[in-house]
């Protein structure tokens, strides 16, 4: 855990989140300013600063916040419809919270390029 880190705060209890989903390895929280009708931020509990910070033995892990977004998005009933995942990474990438997250979107027609 990072003391400074707000995700590493929300894994750990220390700040509140609307926590929908938790386990061993990850914390799955709303989003406090959703994008889409269903915004999640699925996050693992270590912290791992950016995509540019993952090293081999993330790889499991990396892929779980992957299946946990998934199997959120089909117990809410979007997954046929469908949805995105986001990771961005630093300042070009739209990074603002420097604990790695993935967004999940989903419950409305997504356009593409994003902006
Ligand atoms: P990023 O821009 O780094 O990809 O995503 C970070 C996200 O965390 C942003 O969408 C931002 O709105 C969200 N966020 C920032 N602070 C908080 C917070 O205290 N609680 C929650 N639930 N989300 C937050
Ligand atoms: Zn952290």
């Amino acid at each position: 855990m990072s003391d400074e880190c707000l995700f590493c705060k929300i894994a750990a209890g220390e700040i509140p989140a609307n926590v929908v989903y938790e386990d061993d390895d990850v914390v799955v929280f709303e989003e406090i300013n959703p994008q889409a009708p269903h915004h999640l931020v699925v996050i693992p509990r270590e912290h791992i600063a950016t995509l540019n910070d993952l090293e081999p033995r993330h790889e499991a892990l990396f892929g779980k916040l992957a299946t946990t977004a998934t199997k959120l998005a089909a117990e809410r009933g979007f997954d046929s419809a469908g949805f995105r995942l986001v990771v961005n990474c630093n300042s070009a990438g739209g990074q603002t919270v420097f604990h790695i997250h993935m967004h999940l979107l989903g419950g409305r027609s997504l356009t593409w390029p994003p902006g």
